[in-house]
């Protein structure tokens, strides 16, 4: 029974993941997102039903659009599949079944409060999943989606808390965790004239502040500067191995979101703790 759920909500996952493909590749283009068909980009000829399976079309048509066989790209059942894979997660999650129910997350499990947190988590990591993608083929974060993540983890933040408990000690600072993780990405965005990052880190940091509470979204920051670095690093690294190939230099813009979006992922689900990395090493 068990399994059913997961697959189904696995499956609903992809669904909403397939739309977030449309999402991101209409995003700021003034095409509808909800209305027009899908088609083929070479050749313009709408989908079949049996062509708009999550995943499963991708593979069973072998990348080729089934009319003039031009590649379809990666990204689609890439998208499908970590949406349904987060989904799932959100579930598991939830439920305490294999990733611990983080009790500073979900305060108020059980009320009604609770019934939303699904549609809540959902809702976040598709934004956050439109947001990665958006970023790392455009190199911009679009202001809607980072604003309506940080608005979102706040009105829940304060809903989970209630408004009276608000101003008293331990959720005090969490209140100004969005502000204060923005704070130093504001900075070096400003100190740089927006060449070493761009605004949008900023407002990306501001909603994981709220989303995370502050020490955990101060992890993830840190966990995401090293996979930025590591990542960054190995890129320059093969360019200088490649030298006939792509100049990749230092100046080239390396997106950021991603890797602060895989710190996010890390803490939520792992609870990956910054503080605690001496604990992982003296056993
Ligand atoms: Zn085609």
């Amino acid at each position: 029974m068990d399994l059913l759920i997961w697959f189904a909500i696995f499956v609903f996952g992809t669904i909403i993941g397939s739309f977030l493909n449309v999402v991101i590749l209409r995003y700021d283009t003034g095409e509808s997102i909800l209305s027009g068909k899908s088609a083929c980009f070479s050749c313009a000829k709408n989908l079949s039903w049996y062509e708009m399976f999550p995943i499963l079309s991708w593979v069973a048509l072998r990348a080729k659009c089934g009319n003039c066989k031009s590649k379809i790209s990666w990204q689609y059942p890439l998208v499908e599949f970590f949406t349904g894979l987060l989904f799932l997660g959100v579930h598991l999650k939830l439920n305490g079944i294999y990733f611990s129910n983080s009790p500073h997350l979900f305060l108020a499990l059980g009320n009604l409060v609770s019934k939303c947190a699904y549609f809540y988590y959902f809702a976040v990591f598709s934004i956050l999943i439109v947001i990665t993608i958006y970023d790392l083929k455009h190199k911009i974060i679009p202001d809607l989606l980072v604003f309506s993540f940080a608005f979102l983890s706040l009105i829940w933040f304060v809903a989970n808390i209630g408004f009276a408990n608000l101003f008293q000690s331990p959720h005090f600072l969490d209140l100004f965790a969005g502000p204060i993780l923005a704070l130093p990405f504001f900075l070096m965005w400003l100190l740089s004239k927006g060449r070493w990052i761009g605004l949008g880190d900023a407002k990306l940091a501001l909603g994981m502040g709220w989303f995370l509470g502050l020490i955990p979204g101060v992890s993830a920051v840190i966990l995401g500067f090293w996979i930025g670095a590591v990542i960054s690093l190995s890129l320059l690294f093969v360019q200088r191995l490649n030298l006939s190939g792509k100049n990749l230099t230092i100046k080239s813009e390396i997106p950021f979101a991603p890797f602060l979006i895989l710190g996010l992922l890390a803490v939520f689900f792992f609870g990956f703790d910054v503080m605690n990395l001496g604990v992982l090493f003296s056993q």
